[in-house]
């Protein structure tokens, strides 16, 4: 039987390779849902293709799509009754779209890793609530879910992510001072939404891998290690009560993480070709946290807990929309982050507190930069 499936963020880089994987495997899925924010040409474009689809954007913006608007894009989530969701929103927005998704009783496929940064406890009880399940789609995510699939956690070590170490891996911190947006926006392996790749090169976004790893997977931050390893084939390890190391390697291909979790908890099909090992080289090395210390604090705020990763993230995107408009610099972004972590971000983890902090983070943020 065919699956309903929304796709939340269809015309990013996610939403795009979520719809290569149903054009692939066009039997398989009914199209029920895609939304936008403000991309409305280019979302009546994949209405036109998926003509049974429901379309909805969050943003305001004049368009002949009937659903505008935030709370249109949440109510067209619930109307959707997919089967199962893709979020591929970018950034905190992310949050109450998945919310919505789990509350009308879909599986939820996250590639939004903000939604569990930010707040798994709350999205992890409404899931468990409703019976439906959470599957990983960041591709190290994905791969650790895999592996404990595969081997089960007993005597669980650790969970060993990769990072690709982005564009400046060599870069000595002079001339990190120097990068510009343009720079940074060349990422080495994988084809990205702009702010991730951005993530990519401050490390940044390893660093809400980190955090998203300790509350998807219920571990300490110190159970979670990170390796540089360039060539991005290696998605993830495990490192078992033995001390044996369990690996999952792919093609840095976000259709194939996005369509296994599709047909999970079934095997997926596999239209988008297989890793060939001769000639395969895989290099590792420790990442620095000197140059790169976006990963020393996102350490810092998963071990603080509470809202300190919210704060992270909502002062790291603030700070990033700011290199973009060319009023912080590369180097800035830590800088900015370290500022707000520095403030007292204790407290219970609700949906208000989370859209409080998430607020206010951005706001000391934005007097920061302003200064
Ligand atoms: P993109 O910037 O390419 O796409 C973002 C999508 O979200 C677009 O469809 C955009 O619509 C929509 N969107 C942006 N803001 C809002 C908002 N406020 N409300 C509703 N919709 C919104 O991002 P990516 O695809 O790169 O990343 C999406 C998420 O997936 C992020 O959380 C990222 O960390 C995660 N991720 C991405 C990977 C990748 O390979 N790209 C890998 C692993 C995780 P519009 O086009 O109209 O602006």
């Amino acid at each position: 039987m065919k699956r309903r499936l929304a796709i939340l963020g269809a015309t990013g880089s996610i939403g795009r390779a979520a719809l290569d994987v149903v054009r692939a495997n066009a039997g398989d899925f009914d199209v029920a849902l895609l939304t936008a924010n403000r991309g409305a040409a280019a979302l009546e474009r994949l209405g036109a293709e998926f003509p049974q689809a429901l379309l909805a954007l969050g943003g305001d913006v004049p368009s002949s799509i009937a659903h505008r608007g935030r709370e249109a894009l949440l109510a067209a989530i619930g109307e959707a009754g997919a089967d199962i969701t893709v979020n591929g929103i970018a950034g905190a927005a992310g949050l109450l779209p998945s919310l919505a998704a789990l509350r009308s009783g879909s599986s939820l496929a996250l590639a939004n890793k903000e939604t569990a940064v930010l707040a798994y406890p709350l999205v992890k009880a409404l899931a468990e609530e409703r019976g439906v399940p959470i599957i990983p789609v960041d591709s190290e995510h994905a791969a650790v879910f895999r592996l404990l699939e595969a081997h089960g956690r007993d005597g669980l070590r650790e969970l060993i992510l990769t990072a690709s170490g982005g564009p400046f891996r060599r870069y000595s911190l002079r001339r990190l001072r120097k990068v510009k947006p343009r720079d940074a926006l060349a990422h080495p392996t994988w084809n990205m939404g702009p702010k991730i790749t951005v993530d990519s090169a401050t490390m940044a976004n390893k660093g809400l891998e980190v955090i998203e790893a300790v509350r998807l997977f219920g571990v300490e931050p110190g159970q979670v290690k990170v390796v540089i390893h360039p060539q991005s084939v290696v998605h993830s390890f495990i490192r078992a009560g033995d001390g044996a190391l369990y690996a999952q390697l792919s093609r840095p291909d976000m259709r194939l993480p996005i369509q296994e979790a599709l047909y999970w908890p079934g095997p997926a099909p596999s239209p988008f070709g297989v890793l060939d090992l001769p000639g395969l080289r895989l290099d590792f090395e420790e990442p620095d946290g000197n140059r790169f210390p976006m990963l020393p604090l996102a350490y810092e705020a998963a071990r603080l807990g509470g809202l300190y990763p919210c704060a992270y993230n909502g002062a790291n995107e603030e700070a990033v929309a700011a290199f973009f408009q060319g009023r912080a610099g590369f180097l800035d972004i830590p800088a900015i982050v370290r500022y707000v972590l520095d403030q007292d971000w204790g407290g219970e983890l609700t949906l208000e507190s989370i859209m409080e902090a998430d607020g206010r983070s951005r706001n000391i943020a934005a007097s920061r930069i302003g200064e």
